[in-house]
């Protein structure tokens, strides 16, 4: 019988798709005795889902191993996801760390913890990984139980894609899809459960392929299935967004009137280096099509700056592009050189000075494009899904079209789905009061 009282705490850095196996590896935990308790308080076991995407994230998993090591010097450390996989010898050195699990072995790691009450540190890190992952589909062994109203549900991992800056494909191998009666399996049991919302994840979503059926067949069985009120899905290629894709998007309530599609560069010479599968034409051709199909669309995107070759012009193209395309938000990175990508070998163009400045034009650019989408929701009544708790005394939710929406002066929204109507904007929220009670003044906020 193992004890109750041994705590774990989990944290994740980097994508959704960490996220939502954090969720899955919480249930095993639970199942197994343990007791989550937040991060960064005292803890028994620290299960860290690392990133690998930049070097910062490296860093940043490095720093939380040795902060918690400080508050809980007799934590068990077990450590996983994409850092876990590329960066072994690097987190062998670190010290301190008893468990590593690579990808292929992520979701089996609470069945190679000890039990409950007999979790004590090693001498040197028990290492469960290898190099090549199967190709095939995946099951997951538990039901995430996910922290906030919005369900990540996982639907598909690794991407087979190979573009020149990318660790991914290293890291989480290559693209294999969730078996399609799991994911209606656990889309209504979440939806039992009292989610309002679920939010398709995976690396390349588009990919999704299994006996046969793709992501538009499963949005359609996902349609039809009782108790999800929304369905959102995350980041998707631009290659895989189809006509059909969109129809769907456009033809359901239940689907959110959202994309949001990497870009990366604005230049064709650049994309081309990249090993990018689609030309800037092609992107602004998808952008037409979706806008005039996907009434209301939000629309984010992802663009890289400094990546090798990108000259001061190949910077304006995509500065260029940016500006005119109807984004709602833009996620910018700087390039971070990983080992083993094709990128790595080429010649960087510009100085970090220089990168530095091409970020901060891009982020202005996603502040002003954030503002401009949230005050053309002003006078519109959208439909919101409120979050717990409050920021700078707002509740927040979230319009199916991702605007950020926080109202003042009403207690009890958690996990509830309101009509409110839109009075203002800034750069980070629009501004309400739900439509069905008494409006409040709108106070004064700082940014
Ligand atoms: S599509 Fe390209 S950037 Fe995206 S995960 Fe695959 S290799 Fe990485």
């Amino acid at each position: 019988m193992t004890k109750t009282s041994t705590r774990a705490s989990l944290h994740t850095l980097g994508c959704r798709l960490n996220h939502a196996e954090t969720a899955v590896l919480g249930e095993g935990l639970r199942q197994r005795g343990f007791q989550l308790v937040e991060f960064g308080r005292p803890t028994d076991l620290l299960v860290l889902n690392t990133c690998a995407v930049t070097e910062d994230a490296e860093r940043t998993s490095r720093y939380l191993i040795r902060k918690t090591l400080k508050h809980s010097p007799h934590a068990f450390v077990a450590v996983t996801g994409c850092y876990a996989q590329t960066g072994i010898e690097g987190l062998k050195r670190q010290g301190g760390i008893d468990l590593i699990v690579g990808h292929q072995f992520k979701l089996d790691l609470p069945s190679y913890l000890p039990p409950a009450d007999a979790l004590q540190k090693r001498t040197s890190p028990e290492v469960r990984h290898t190099k090549t992952m199967s190709r095939e589909e995946f099951d997951l062994p538990y039901f995430g139980e996910p922290d906030s109203t919005r369900a990540p549900l996982k639907i598909q991992d690794g991407c087979s894609a190979m573009c020149s800056f990318c660790i991914i494909p290293f890291s989480r191998g290559h693209e294999r899809s969730r078996r399609l009666e799991d994911i209606l399996e656990e889309a209504h049991s979440l939806g039992a459960r009292g989610y309002r919302e679920i939010v398709l994840t995976g690396v390349n979503l588009g990919q999704y392929l299994h006996n046969g059926r793709d992501l538009c067949s499963l949005l359609r069985q996902l349609d039809r299935t009782a108790g999800l009120e929304r369905i959102r899905i995350s980041s998707i290629e631009p290659t895989t967004v189809s006509d059909e894709l969109l129809d769907l998007l456009a033809g359901s309530s239940k689907f959110c009137p959202y994309l949001h599609i990497p870009l990366q560069s604005g230049d064709d010479h650049i994309l081309m280096a990249m090993n990018r599968r689609h030309s800037v034409r092609a992107y602004l051709d998808l952008i037409e099509r979706a806008v005039a199909k996907v009434p209301h669309l939000g629309l984010g995107t992802d663009l890289m700056v400094g990546f090798p070759g990108e000259t001061e012009a190949a910077f304006r193209n995509t500065l260029a592009v940016a500006t005119d395309l109807p984004f709602s938000y833009l996620h910018v990175f700087p390039y971070s050189p990983r080992p083993g990508t094709a990128a790595l070998r080429m010649k960087r163009a510009a100085t970090p000075a220089t990168v530095k400045k091409r970020g901060a034009l891009l982020l202005d650019l996603g502040h002003a494009k954030r503002l401009a989408f949230h005050q053309k929701q002003i006078g519109t009544t959208l439909s919101v899904l409120f979050e717990a708790g409050t920021q700078d005394g707002y509740r927040q939710g979230c319009a199916p079209n991702f605007t950020k929406v926080a109202v003042t002066g009403v207690d009890d929204l958690r996990n509830r789905i309101e009509p409110v109507t839109i009075t203002a904007a800034t750069d980070r929220w629009a501004i309400g009061h739900p439509a069905l009670r008494q409006p409040m003044p709108t106070p004064v906020i700082q940014l």
